[in-house]
């Protein structure tokens, strides 16, 4: 018997192994983890397939060390769907194995819960505490507390310590007040009694949830199109109730950043037993337990971030995606699989639903909808009445531009800030500005590493590349002149912020970006000052325009909305579109409706007009004819070949190599390049690629299998880094 083995490196093959020594082969199973020799090393891999015969000279062959589980780690359905996503993908399997699974297995801990320790968790008073202002002038027991939430199941003291400082005098305040308890390990997995009582659905959500729920037990993919604050979230709760009532169990998959406190409180609230939360916050322990209480079946709803798609399931029932648009189910290094398209796929080996829910759903999403491969399921009223903000174009050709704003602009803040109300100014750069400018000779502060201009970032003092990291002191003097007359150039959010803490200083002032919100914790402590209404101007990147709702906030500024128009990426007015309405959909609600203003120079741009006057499904048809004109996805299925080294040349000729190879095989595929990325060095690196194109996705997926083969059977230059992206949502 030979064992078909991934083990976790990046060459594109699994590995034949016997059983080891003293081993009964009986009980081996594929799914199950394997200690093998591997080189020199030691290695924990997977096993993938039982096999009767091998390519390998039996004389080369080595017995495996030990097997590490008693039955299969994997139940069959992970499996399958690790082996398609592997064969789909074109990915060495042994870091599709490793992506898909916690980091303590892929080590070859044992799978049970590691060893009991006493948990923490937020009492019923704590949630209550949590979300009125109890807690306004104690962000760090906000904080604490706003963490614990996030921790339905419970969380250690240790993962608990980088919280806030002084976590275990905190943890005792909070204990002290009747907001957080400690509990031993093993009660952490039971329910939480609920009096919660679901509310009475409008006809659209009834519909949705009937429709659903009747497919319960067979595949079919429902999209959910609702603006936020139609009601999807509780479509979603109600399909879960019927799953579980069928002694089913549910798998929510969100963006990260979606993955808020709110959302997992009223999961808890309403739904019974244990749930199974993943993100990337929790500790490794905390991970390895959620994926085996999801598996054991003790939890019956599992909610978590892209890799909770590979999340092994006791009784699947159904899957849902939230934000299903949203860029990061892509994952955008190594192992890049599309989380949504492999919920699909697993909805279907398993036979049962799969509900994509937005606001805006990806192109690809409605073009599927429009053919009738997904159910369109639409909710087209706020709950609660009130209406979805309306939305001007502000023409800003030649205005006075006050750092960025326009009269009518500041004009309209001003208004709105004088009846106490809040305003949300959206600006997707962060940094003072994304480059600093020699007045005398037109030098620009460029990264030496990049083909890139290194921003300004005056709170810091720095000059820092946005692209590899590199930073450095700001010049006081111009390295090519001499001059001092140094300027930043364009607006970034640091700047806005300084113009507006200027132009009203009276008013509290928030900054929200990758910055501001660096220190663990302070996301949440500048979302808790806002709640508590402390802060009346908001300045944001696009962290601003997920998750959260701000119902105070009553006039919505998009500063610039023309990067986004006229970007080097095909799909970049999709994005543009999705942004506008999702930072839109942050304002207002029943008695106090929002604006949403949009600066622009292309007032006239047909996709904006189309999206500003007749909304967004109107501006999915129209993006939708114009990629099918031009031939892009969803019209063709792309996959590129990306490949960079220190020296250009290099690259090139991989890539050259990679075409000539590409070449006899290319049946219904246009074959584009190598063409230098559009950022051509990054971090040091010279970075080309090769697209393929094909009208048929079966004709790519043939012409892949064939090719992978080849170029993996090549010589690798080391000096080459090399990687497939199928189905790539960005070109660079
Ligand atoms: P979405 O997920 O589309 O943003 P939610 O499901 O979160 O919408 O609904 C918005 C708000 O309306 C929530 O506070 C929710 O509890 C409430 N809600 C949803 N459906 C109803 C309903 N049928 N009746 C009353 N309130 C509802
Ligand atoms: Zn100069
Ligand atoms: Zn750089």
């Amino acid at each position: 018997m030979i064992l078909r083995i991934a083990v976790p490196s990046r060459l594109y093959q699994t590995f034949d192994y016997l059983p080891p020594l003293n081993c009964d082969p009986a009980i081996l199973q594929p799914g199950m983890r394997v200690q093998v020799p591997f080189g020199r090393q030691q290695m924990v891999g997977f096993l993938v397939e039982l096999a009767a015969d091998t390519a390998i000279d039996p004389a080369n062959l080595r017995p495996a060390l030990a097997i590490l589980d008693a039955e299969a780690l994997l139940p069959p359905d992970v499996l399958a769907l690790i082996q398609w996503a592997q064969r789909y993908y074109h990915h060495p399997p042994g870091e599709v194995f490793t992506t898909a699974l916690p980091v303590l297995l892929r080590q070859g801990e044992p799978a049970t819960v590691p060893t009991p320790t006493p948990l923490w968790r937020i009492t019923a008073a704590g949630l209550v505490a949590l979300a009125d202002d109890s807690l306004r002038r104690a962000p760090v027991q906000w904080r604490m507390l706003d963490y614990l939430a996030r921790c339905p199941e419970g969380a250690e003291a240790e993962t608990l310590r980088p919280v806030v400082s002084h976590s275990a005098a905190t943890l005792r305040t909070l204990r002290d007040k009747g907001w957080a308890e400690q509990i031993a390990a093993l009660e952490g997995a039971t329910p939480v009694p609920t009096s919660h009582s679901p509310p009475v659905l409008n006809v659209a959500q009834a519909e949705a949830v009937a429709t659903i729920s009747a497919a319960l037990g067979r595949f079919q993919v429902f999209l959910l199109e609702g603006v936020t604050g139609s009601g999807k979230t509780e479509v979603y709760l109600q399909v879960i109730e019927a799953a579980l009532a069928q002694g089913r169990q549910a798998l929510v998959l969100t963006p990260e950043i979606g993955l808020t406190p709110q959302l997992l409180a009223r999961f808890r609230e309403r739904l019974p037993g244990p749930l199974a939360v993943s993100h990337s916050g929790l500790s490794d322990e905390e991970r390895l337990k959620a994926w085996l209480m999801a598996r054991e079946g003790r939890a019956r709803v599992v909610v978590g971030t892209r890799s909770a798609v590979f999340a092994p399931l006791q009784a699947p029932g159904v899957l849902i995606i939230d934000e299903e648009h949203d860029p990061s189910f892509k994952q955008q290094e190594g192992f890049r699989y599309h989380a949504r398209d492999l919920a699909i796929v697993r909805g279907r080996q398993l036979g049962i639903p799969v509900v994509l829910g937005s606001a805006t759903p990806a192109l690809e999403s409605c073009y599927n909808a429009q053919r009738e491969r997904y159910q369109l399921l639409s909710l087209p009223d706020r709950v609660g009445g009130g209406t979805e903000s309306p939305i001007h174009i502000l023409d800003v050709r030649r205005q006075p531009m006050r750092e960025g704003l326009s009269q009518p602009l500041l004009e309209r803040i001003r208004a709105h800030l004088d009846r106490d109300e809040q305003v949300l100014l959206f600006l997707n750069r962060r940094g003072f500005s994304p480059v600093l400018l020699c007045h005398e000779c037109g030098w620009l502060s460029l990264c030496r590493h990049c083909d890139a201009r290194m921003t300004l970032h005056l709170r810091r003092q720095r000059l820092i590349c946005h692209h590899c990291g590199d930073h450095r002191s700001v010049d006081t003097a111009c390295p090519q002149c001499g001059c001092v007359d140094l300027r930043g150039f364009g607006q970034g959010t640091e700047r806005l912020e300084t113009a507006l803490r200027q132009e009203f200083p009276e008013v509290g002032l928030t900054r929200m970006d990758r910055d501001s919100t660096r220190r663990r914790g302070s996301l949440e402590a500048l979302l808790a000052d806002i709640h508590a209404g402390g802060r009346r101007l908001l300045v944001g990147t696009q962290m601003l325009a997920k998750g959260h709702h701000f119902p105070d906030v009553t006039l919505v500024g998009i500063v610039d909305a023309d990067q986004g128009l006229y970007g080097i990426d095909f799909r970049s007015s999709e994005r543009m579109a999705q942004l506008i309405l999702q930072v839109a959909g942050r304002a207002g609600r029943a008695e106090k409706p929002g604006t949403v203003i949009i600066q622009t120079h292309h007032p006239d741009h047909p996709l904006l007009r189309t999206l500003v006057s007749r909304g967004y499904p109107a501006f999915a048809e129209e993006a939708l004819a114009e990629r099918q004109a031009a031939l892009l996805p969803p019209f063709a299925h792309q996959a590129l070949l990306r490949a960079d080294a220190v020296d250009a040349e290099r690259a090139t000729a991989f890539l050259l190599k990679a075409r000539a190879l590409a070449e006899p095989l290319a049946d219904g595929l246009e074959l584009l390049g190598p063409a230098p990325a559009p950022m051509e060095r990054r971090a040091g690196r010279y970075r080309a690629h090769l697209l393929m194109q094909a009208a048929q996705r079966q004709d790519l997926h043939r012409f892949l299998q064939r090719w992978t083969a080849l170029l993996w059977a090549e010589r690798q230059d080391r000096q080459v880094r090399w990687s497939l992206d199928v189905d790539p949502l960005e070109l660079y």
